[in-house]
């Protein structure tokens, strides 16, 4: 009758993952999986490189990229702990709290979400992701600018004030969804890859990285199973140094003694003014991109990770195994609709820009 969507099931780790700690007991079904994996013609690939995509933007519509994989996980262990709200938080434009809230109101559940470096009503506007968690009906606090430790902080604490203020427990996912647990998320993804061929048709793997969890995961995968490729995380948050103790930690949750370095390659030089801006440049590379593939990136962080892809192959092609590269699409697709690229689809030569005015005349018309 249905394909199973919201129903929870016992969570299947894959063999090679057994023995490692915080394995879920549970997933509830939130995605339309397998992901495909197809040719990408991006434009500027050096001579000899093959690339492909791996089109983690389709693992659903308003609930998409890589997040919902983790939200699976979460969202079980708040339905079996009995939740009937959820706190989450993140920036104004949080493609993570955006889809904390939908799942919350597919699964009948009651969002909360506290907004960081907001402080007034009418800043907060209703454009891209904002549009959305706020349509989910989410009660908003907004939190005025703090440190990234302290407003991790403020969220969790929220779930306490909220289940007094409602008498009804409350479960809060940590910023970005962060977890030991969420990990596996990306370790299945992983068997998920070598069910699709990995080690037959690849030889390096290109993902953005922001917290870490993501890279994390398809390199523990990779790790395990014998390290046959190379794992290239292109780092749109943290510099290596900051970003190097999270995923050690994360690591070292589930039970592992290698370190970040062992098992995948961060490259840096990507993050440009700071998390969560864009260049002019970056939008136009993204335009280009999609003007001649198709495929959607997004300003913060799949079109980071592109370029970084990109410049790497131009000007350290030796920092690849080999030449077919498979490039993990994480999605962010609503990063597009808050009104960035408004700056570069009205310039000259922009590939957006390719408006024609109706003609006079000389139109032949047919019959
Ligand atoms: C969160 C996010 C990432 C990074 O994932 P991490 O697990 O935090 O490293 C990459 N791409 C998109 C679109 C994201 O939303």
């Amino acid at each position: 009758m249905d394909n199973g969507y919201f129903q929870m099931y016992e969570y299947q780790v894959p063999a090679w993952a057994q023995h490692l700690n915080h394995i879920p007991s549970h997933i509830v079904k939130l995605t339309t999986l397998n992901t495909p994996i197809h040719r990408w013609s991006l434009p500027g690939v050096p001579e000899g490189f093959q690339v492909f995509i791996k089109r983690d933007d389709l693992t659903g519509t308003e609930l998409s990229g890589n997040k919902v994989r983790i939200l699976q996980i979460l969202f079980a262990e708040a339905l079996k702990q009995g939740a009937r709200h959820v706190v989450t938080g993140g920036g104004p434009q949080s493609g993570h709290c955006r889809a904390v809230a939908l799942t919350c109101r597919q699964l009948g559940l009651t969002p909360h979400v506290v907004v960081d470096g907001v402080s007034k009503k009418e800043e907060l506007g209703a454009k891209g992701n904002t549009l959305l968690y706020r349509m989910a009906g989410s009660d908003l606090y907004l939190s005025p600018s703090c440190s990234y430790g302290a407003f991790k902080q403020r969220v969790c604490s929220m779930a306490g004030y909220i289940s007094a203020k409602y008498q009804e427990p409350c479960y809060c996912i940590p910023v970005g969804g962060a977890t030991a647990s969420g990990m596996f998320a990306f370790i299945s993804l992983f068997q998920e890859l070598i069910d699709q061929g990995l080690y037959e048709n690849f030889d390096d793997i290109v993902v953005t990285i922001a917290t870490g969890g993501t890279a994390a995961g398809i390199a523990v995968g990779n790790y395990l199973t014998g390290s046959k490729l190379r794992i290239h995380a292109v780092s749109i948050a943290m510099t290596k140094e900051k970003l190097t103790p999270f995923v050690d930690r994360m690591l070292s949750d589930i039970g592992l003694s290698v370190g970040t370095d062992d098992i995948m390659d961060i490259v840096e030089g990507y993050i440009g003014e700071g998390y969560g801006t864009a260049s002019d440049e970056l939008l136009e590379t993204i335009t280009n991109v999609s003007a001649s593939t198709g495929i959607l990136l997004d300003p913060y962080y799949t079109g980071k990770g592109a370029q970084g892809l990109l410049e790497e192959l131009k000007k350290n092609p030796t920092r690849f195994q080999g030449k077919r590269i498979l490039f993990i699409h994480t999605g962010g697709i609503f990063g597009l609709f808050n009104g960035e690229m408004d700056r570069v689809v009205n310039l000259p030569g922009n590939h957006a820009n390719n408006i024609n005015e109706w003609p006079e005349r000389d139109i032949p018309l047919v019959q």
